[in-house]
């Protein structure tokens, strides 16, 4: 049988959810003005994490500093990120979505896949059933989506990707594979990473059309054998992965640490958060789990505790990629001037399915650090976890001179 799966994505989720309370309260639309969500805006290391129209208008980017998207538009309106509204908004378009679909995938915090392999006695009409999703979204919380229909996952992702916002677009058969998916830059392509963009851009292959009708052998000799079957197969429009709602364990790892003297510096801080996601992360492989959603607490020398929590598109197990995660939840957390006593990262969400961390994304960068954090699980399996540290962490623990309790 045919499989017909849906992607619904947010439209600027970070943006939009902020926008939508506002626009409850009473006050101006963020989507019409010049607006940006970053941080905290009273500290200059905050970095822009979502833009409107409008303030794209004025060439802000994602990722740059506030105060350079200040001097780019003064105007500029900059509003707090809010994890918790984001959770909440987040949870409520994705139960409209289990009212329609008998199975949903959530993929990442503003995205999920519905199986609506079946539903055809139901839901005639997937176009329309796709549209009545959209606008019940739309109507009743207020922000907007784009819902791509295809006949796998990642034909639904590339779809949803389409023009936005407030969009249903399809990507159903091999003729709209060739007219809608093939003209794109291989940038837009789910799964290619940076190095293999560029190794395929150097080799005059810029079009996914182009990569689809390349030789395999060629694409194998360029890229390595797994990673040229799996971009052969996805230019061609080819996704067997299922979509999956595992029921995650409740199981999570944590690890928390106490210090004597207090924290004051971000360094310092940074050192430890390192020093933590190692512990736990080691410690969660060793048990073959993943997790897909990461959080940091703090403690301040007045007692008062903080956290923040934030999904993973993937379930990961890489040090790095929580470690860089985790960095990003402190700064948002801490003022950068109360005193810390006690730090932590919990990782939540567990998944033991392997499989399915296989089949749309290949992520090279994270393909080698995946192979760091092994051949430190294997030394550490030998001689014991003192033995080995990350170089980063070795360093901090000489130059705070206090041993981490980890
Ligand atoms: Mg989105």
């Amino acid at each position: 049988m045919d499989r017909l799966i849906f992607h619904v994505d947010v439209n600027s989720a970070f943006l939009s959810w902020e926008a939508a309370r506002r626009v409850r309260l009473g006050e101006p639309d963020l989507r019409l003005i010049p607006s940006c969500v970053g941080g905290n805006p009273e500290r200059r290391t905050s970095i822009v994490t979502a833009k409107s129209i409008p303030a794209k208008a004025y060439g802000i980017n994602t990722g740059e500093p506030i105060s350079m998207a200040l001097r780019k538009c003064p105007n500029l309106v900059v509003v707090e990120s809010d994890f918790r509204l984001y959770q909440e908004c987040s949870k409520a378009f994705k139960d409209i979505c289990r009212k329609y679909a008998p199975v949903v995938e959530e993929f990442s915090i503003d995205e999920c896949f519905l199986d609506m392999t079946g539903t055809g006695k139901v839901y005639p009409d997937p176009i329309k059933t796709a549209h009545d999703i959209k606008n019940e979204i739309r109507d009743t919380l207020g922000f907007t989506v784009n819902v791509g229909i295809g006949a796998n996952k990642l034909l639904a992702k590339m779809a949803s990707d389409f023009e936005k916002p407030d969009k249903v677009h399809t990507l159903l058969n091999q003729e709209e594979v060739e007219s809608k998916m093939w003209p794109l830059p291989i940038s837009d392509l789910f799964g290619v990473g940076k190095a293999s963009t560029k190794r395929l851009l150097d080799a005059g292959i810029k079009t996914i059309g182009q990569l689809a009708k390349t030789d395999i052998s060629f694409l194998k000799m360029l890229v390595g054998d797994k990673a040229g079957e799996h971009m052969y197969a996805l230019a061609n429009g080819i996704d067997e992965s299922p979509v999956t709602s595992e029921e995650r364990e409740a199981k999570s790892y944590s690890v928390v640490t106490t210090v004597e003297e207090n924290i004051t510096s971000y360094e310092v801080a940074n050192h430890i958060l390192l020093g933590l996601a190692d512990s736990v992360c080691t410690r969660m492989r060793k048990e073959g789990a993943k997790a897909y959603c990461v959080s940091v607490k703090i403690r301040s020398d007045d007692f008062k505790n903080q956290s923040h929590q934030l999904n993973f598109m993937e379930a990961t197990d890489v040090t790095e990629e929580i470690y860089e995660t985790a960095k990003k939840l402190f700064a948002d957390l801490w003022d950068g001037k109360t005193p810390l006593r006690l730090m932590g990262i919990a990782l939540s969400n567990i998944s033991k399915d392997e499989e399915q961390q296989l089949s749309l994304f290949v992520d090279e960068e994270k393909e080698k650090q995946k192979k760091v954090d092994a051949a430190m699980d294997s030394i550490r399996s030998k001689y014991g976890m003192g033995k080995i540290m990350r170089g980063s962490v070795m360093k901090s623990s000489m130059k705070v001179g206090r041993k981490f309790n980890v």
